[in-house]
């Protein structure tokens, strides 16, 4: 072999594997001899291989752009063996003209290859294709492509790809085949074309599946939209939900609610209980929410506690204010959660309306924002719909919040005084002590005003304190004087008697006041001793050991079990004013007050009825033997001189 030969075999070669290499698709590894002579046959053979380099190039170079995604490696010529001769060449290059050798070639693309007909029926596909439908490929063959895509409009779908590929010489997206699920590929097409580039009408199409790749961005998709522990559309997804609803409701002309619907002291529930229990309630409480969306509504969860709901299908306004209610009924019922606990929890919703209340998501947000604040300081558990006005009433509470940290510093507390009368006799058997702010701006505030705000800034800690030494100070003033005064209720707020030693302060404060034990009282709500039962229980028995005495506040107007009575050993149940309100028309309310009447006799405690304020009312009680009253028939709370007179008044029989 002259060494002329030598060289253009090798330049051959050489331009093709460059040529090939430089459009980064394909890899070409040609494995020639290490023998620095050649022989006639190694020039031969050498000569095949820069033959068939060419010709591949040439086959592929107007698909190369149709498949930038395809990675194709290999054509390998192993290297020859010593004794390479004539005959292992012309063995070769009678293989590479074979047929069934491009076949195999095409069967171990990891991509399935399609080539298909002007009708879209297949004419041939390689292994790979099988694999992706999940049948053998030869079966495949004369099938119309449209069979085996899921797709709306499979017809339209084709004709796009025939238009593209004559237009634009390929179509590029997805495909989804298979049936149910499907299977998500990417594809090219592009016309085949003979050796002159003419084509030849039909298309080579090559289709990678992609389902793990859709699986893994539908999942960060869904992960940056929703709220991991409700699986909720989270504040973002909201967002873009309202503004979509917003953009298609002018020239829908439709009216929507916007409901902001947030826990009532749930910071509570989270600090009382531990966080995995506070999880425990959300999810809960979020799947009771969700029975109450209706098709087209959107329900997320935008804050720790708080959710949304937009709610589209609206035509009059007392719509929303129904599914509000409705929301309010299906949070309500006892929740059982982990280790059987029970749980009483509720909700107040702000409603914002479009158009009347705003036209963009912002003041939508902000004006529902509004309403649930309303809903909030006027008692909970309600909704409220944004009116004008709440504004400034915010700006108040605001104002508020910030004085709050200051009025115990200025001496801003003071305590009213209500008496508490024993309903056979009208004599005083003591008071309730009820605390009043007297704002600087706003005048005298009641408890509804700030005792929440006091709650979630903690400082109803150091208020509590205040509050305990005050009317113990007050008590000492008038035994003092020897008023017969008998004894002093005061209330207590959750987290103010779940404060560690909180027991052991009220103990200080008694001894430092020189007072009685057995002279204070300690109201606690139905709530609080079901909270954390077991935390409850053992405060309460520290409390019964120093010898105050202790009564269940507001009793009735939750849904507590009545289990937890025998674990506390309070002497009095005090029945909430809710079912003394509606006493001689409501029923239901007279037998309920009778047998928590009969319930807290037989359980040894005296029962006290709040909020009388009719001799009716009085008469029921009476008549039923309830012990104590407390209302505005007697007298409603007063300041501390006034009550001191009042006691000495009625200290003994009084006429009824
Ligand atoms: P509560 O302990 O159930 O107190 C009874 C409330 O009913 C008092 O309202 C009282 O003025 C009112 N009331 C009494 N008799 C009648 C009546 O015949 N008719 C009507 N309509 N109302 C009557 P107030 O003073 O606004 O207190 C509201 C709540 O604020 C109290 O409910 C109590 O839960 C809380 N609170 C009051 N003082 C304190 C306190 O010092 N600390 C804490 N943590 N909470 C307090
Ligand atoms: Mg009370
Ligand atoms: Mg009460």
């Amino acid at each position: 072999m002259n060494i002329h030969s030598r060289l253009i075999s090798a330049i051959a070669i050489a331009v093709t594997a460059g040529a090939l290499a430089s459009h980064g698709v394909w890899e070409l590894t040609v494995a020639v001899t290490s023998k620095s002579t050649f022989s006639a046959g190694a020039l031969l053979e050498l000569s095949v291989a820069a033959g068939l380099a060419a010709w591949l190039w040439y086959q592929l170079r107007h698909m190369q752009h149709a498949l930038p995604t395809t990675r194709v490696s290999l054509l390998t010529l192993p290297p020859p063996r010593p004794g390479f001769n004539r005959t292992h060449a012309e063995t070769r290059k009678q293989r590479e003209e074979n047929p069934r050798y491009h076949a195999r070639i095409l069967d171990s693309m990891i991509d399935a290859v399609f080539v298909i007909d002007h009708a879209f029926r297949i004419l041939y596909c390689n292994r790979a294709a099988g694999t992706l439908l999940g049948r053998d490929n030869a079966e495949l063959k004369g099938i119309a492509l449209g069979r085996l895509l899921q797709a709306q409009q499979v017809d339209a779908l084709l004709e796009a790809i025939d238009a593209a590929v004559t237009h634009a010489g390929r179509w590029q997206g997805e495909l989804c085949f298979g049936s149910s699920q499907g299977i998500v590929t990417e594809a090219i097409f592009a016309p085949l074309t003979d050796s002159s580039t003419e084509r030849l009408g039909t298309l080579i199409g090559v289709v990678r599946d992609i389902h793990a790749r859709k699986v893994a961005e539908t999942y960060s998709g869904y992960v940056a939209n929703h709220d991991p522990l409700t699986a909720l559309p989270n504040r973002s997804l909201f967002r873009d939900r309202l503004d979509q609803v917003l953009a298609g409701a002018d020239w829908q002309r439709r009216k929507i609610a916007l409901h902001l619907i947030d826990l009532d002291s749930f910071k509570l529930i989270n600090e009382g209980l531990g966080q995995a229990q506070g999880d425990q309630v959300l999810q809960r409480i979020a799947q009771r929410l969700g029975a109450a969306v209706h098709q087209g509504d959107t329900l997320a969860r935008v804050g720790g506690d708080k959710f949304a709901l937009i709610q589209t299908t609206l035509h009059r306004v007392e719509q929303s204010a129904f599914r509000a209610q409705h929301i309010l009924d299906i949070v309500e019922p006892t929740l059982t959660i982990t280790g059987g606990r029970e749980l009483n929890v509720t909700a107040s919703i702000g409603i914002a309306l479009y158009p009347e209340n705003g036209v963009t998501a912002e003041e939508l947000t902000h004006n529902a924002e509004l309403a649930l604040s309303r809903a909030k300081l006027e008692g909970r558990n309600a909704y409220r719909f944004f009116v004008r006005g709440m504004e400034e009433e915010m700006r108040v509470r605001c104002a508020l919040e910030h004085d709050l940290g200051h009025a115990l510093m200025h001496d801003e507390f003071l305590f009213h005084y209500q008496p508490q009368v024993e309903l056979a006799t009208g004599r005083v058997i003591g008071c309730e002590a009820l605390i009043r702010w007297h704002h600087p701006k706003y005048g005298l505030l009641y408890p509804a005003r700030f005792i929440s705000m006091a709650e979630e800034s903690g400082a109803i800690v150091r208020l509590g304190e205040w509050s305990l030494r005050e009317v113990c100070r007050q008590l000492k003033a008038w035994q003092r004087k020897g008023l017969p005064v008998g004894h002093i209720a005061v209330n207590l707020s959750a987290v103010q008697f779940r404060y560690p030693g909180f027991a052991t302060l009220v103990d200080q404060v008694l001894r430092d006041a020189s007072i009685d034990p057995a002279c204070l009282e300690l109201e606690v709500t139905e709530s609080l001793a079901m909270e954390n039962p077991a935390l409850a229980t053992s405060i309460v028995a520290q409390l019964k050991q120093l010898g105050v005495k202790l009564a269940i506040d507001d009793f009735g107007s939750g849904y507590s079990s009545l289990g937890y009575l025998k674990r506390f050993p309070v002497q009095t149940l005090k029945i909430d004013r809710s079912l003394i309100d509606e006493l001689a028309t409501n029923r239901c309310d007279a037998a309920i007050t009778i047998a928590v009447i009969e319930l807290g006799h037989s359980l040894g405690m005296h029962v006290l009825a709040e909020g009388i304020e009719t001799q009716e009312q009085l008469d029921f009680l009476r008549c039923h033997q309830c012990d104590f009253g407390q209302g505005t028939t007697f007298a409603a709370a007063m300041p501390g001189g006034e009550f001191a007179a009042y006691a000495k008044r009625f200290a003994v029989d009084a006429t009824l």
